[in-house]
């Protein structure tokens, strides 16, 4: 039998992903890029020394990059290596309290209890709740498709959703939160994961409460290079697999007749493929490369994801009070979201997130000196001055930082740059330069995710954070499994 050809358009994580997936399968595979460099989201800047992971900083689930490589029979070591960070973040409140949130139930149970006052037990009972949600119904809606029939044939299934209960869908997961916890503060801190795919709190439902197990229960890692290693990872994995990559070439069109897939358009010329998988932004995919406009108009009917103002800070000392991950709260959390998905714009006084890799490896900034990432949630772009939201932004993060650290952030500044919704969609396609693609606001929002391949035309496959299971690099990579896993059974039965 002849080698059958696929092309992937785009190389975020789950364009690579999928594209290695394939090669395994003995396709010969095609990657084509718009931009010059590999990874989409997760990609590098250096800056007069100091280098900043552009998109992603938080890392869990490490086994879906070290699954592919014992896939492919090569030594994850070779290519990549990580380790375990014990704190996942430290957490600073307006009102003086600060909490150390560590990957181990029991630690953080009485961090929590010695710095907020919460009840001996209740983190305890939440993380083995959120184990089990996780495992039973999480693992059911994240590694299946939701789209074909068998799945909820499936015993395990069916056995999986008797254990749904009312309040995961019917309830909210601050109101769920609320239940678990007596202090505003565990209530803030845990309701902080619905940001993690890009949604509200106050809106996303109580199921959302599985998230918190990926982190505290599973543990969160560091890659050593810091998260870009994923990328190179990936990018060497496919190479080393055969997997041929063109960069600064965009497909212009996805090619089909009577419903089945022909290939792509790029740079005019016609690259003939039995399998197209998309992991550009759907919308993009049905309404540019595919041209059908009505389906596209179906697909932004579903509220996006929210976006991000991101400030990538070389400081020139080293700040002891921080580590790896810091969170410094809103006073007014609900406001702050009201903001962000109902009025299109930031709250005056945001939650702000620092990452500083060079915590964990000090050759990440010059000697002495700190790579801050600095993350503030902002609406996806609707059409505002993000000239001057951003500018505004600035003065608030630094008044905040400045009292909170008591000493004068600002100074310290010795370079800087910055990351704007729009800037996230020209540079990676996402449409409304949103994070992680449609947002989890609604109890529908996990079906109405566009699926992992076409109903319509036939060899057509999706994959990233616009489509199921959605956004975040762990859901990125079961997107490439899936479709990695439609491909096999379709073609197996050619
Ligand atoms: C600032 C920021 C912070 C984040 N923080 C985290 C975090 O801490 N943890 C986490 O898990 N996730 C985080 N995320 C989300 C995560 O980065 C994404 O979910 C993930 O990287 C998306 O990967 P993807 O495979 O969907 O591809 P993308 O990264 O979206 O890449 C898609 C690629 O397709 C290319 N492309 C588009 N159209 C075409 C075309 N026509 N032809 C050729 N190529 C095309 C684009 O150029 C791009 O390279 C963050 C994202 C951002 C931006």
């Amino acid at each position: 039998m002849s080698q059958r050809d696929a092309v992937v358009i785009g190389s975020g994580i789950a364009g690579m992903a999928a594209a290695i997936r394939l090669a395994i399968q003995g396709f010969r595979v095609q990657v084509f890029e718009r931009n010059a460099h590999p990874g989409g989201k997760l990609s590098l800047i250096e800056k007069d020394g100091f280098r900043f992971d552009a998109g992603p900083s938080l890392f869990t689930q490490p086994y879906h990059l070290t699954e592919l490589f014992e896939m492919a029979g090569v030594p994850v070591d070779s290519y990549f290596r990580f380790q375990n960070v014990p704190l996942s973040c430290k957490y600073f409140f307006e009102n003086g309290k600060r909490v150390h949130a560590w990957t181990n139930p029991e630690a953080l149970d009485r961090e929590m209890q010695e710095q907020l006052g919460e009840r001996p037990g209740s983190v305890i009972r939440y993380l083995e709740e959120s184990k089990r949600l996780y495992e039973s119904i999480g693992t059911i809606f994240l590694n299946h498709s939701l789209h074909q029939l068998g799945t909820w044939l499936q015993r395990s299934v069916l056995n999986a959703l008797k254990v749904v209960k009312w309040p995961y869908l019917m309830g909210t997961l601050d109101q769920w939160n609320r239940k678990a916890f007596q202090t505003d503060e565990a209530v803030q801190l845990f309701n902080r994961f619905a940001t993690y795919n890009g949604s509200n709190p106050y809106q996303t439902p109580g199921m959302m409460s599985l998230i918190p197990h990926l982190e505290l229960n599973e543990g969160t890692f560091y890659p050593q290079g810091g998260m870009i290693s994923i990328t190179n990872a990936l990018y060497q994995l496919a190479l080393q697999k055969g997997v041929e990559f063109h960069f600064n070439q965009p497909v212009e069109r996805i090619l089909y007749e009577k419903n089945a897939i022909q290939g792509v358009i790029v740079q005019g010329d016609t690259v003939r493929a039995d399998v197209v998988v998309s992991n550009a932004d759907v919308y993009f995919t049905y309404q540019h490369l595919l041209q059908e406009t009505v389906k596209a108009k179906k697909i932004i009917k579903q509220e996006r994801s929210c976006s991000g103002l991101i400030f990538y800070w070389g400081m020139n000392r080293e700040f002891p009070d921080l580590h790896l991950h810091n969170i410094f709260f809103s006073d007014s959390y609900k406001e702050e979201f009201q903001n962000i998905f109902k009025l299109g714009t930031l709250h005056q006084d945001p939650t702000v997130y620092i990452n500083i890799t060079s915590k964990m490896e000090a050759d990440q900034a010059p000697p002495g000196k700190e790579n801050w990432f600095i993350l503030v949630n902002a609406p996806s772009n609707q059409g505002q001055d993000w000239d001057v939201l951003r500018k505004e932004l600035r003065a608030r993060i630094l008044q905040k930082l400045s009292r909170i650290l008591n000493t004068d952030v600002e100074a310290a500044i010795e370079t800087e740059s910055f990351l704007d919704p729009i800037l996230i969609e020209s540079r990676t396609g996402s449409y409304m330069g949103s994070l992680y693609g449609t947002s989890s606001n609604s109890k529908m929002a996990a079906f109405l995710r566009h699926a992992n391949y076409s109903s319509s035309y036939k060899g057509l496959y999706f994959c990233g954070g616009s489509v199921h299971p959605g956004g975040g690099i762990p859901l990125c990579f079961k997107s490439a499994k899936l479709v990695g896993d439609l491909v096999q059974k379709d073609f197996q039965k050619r």
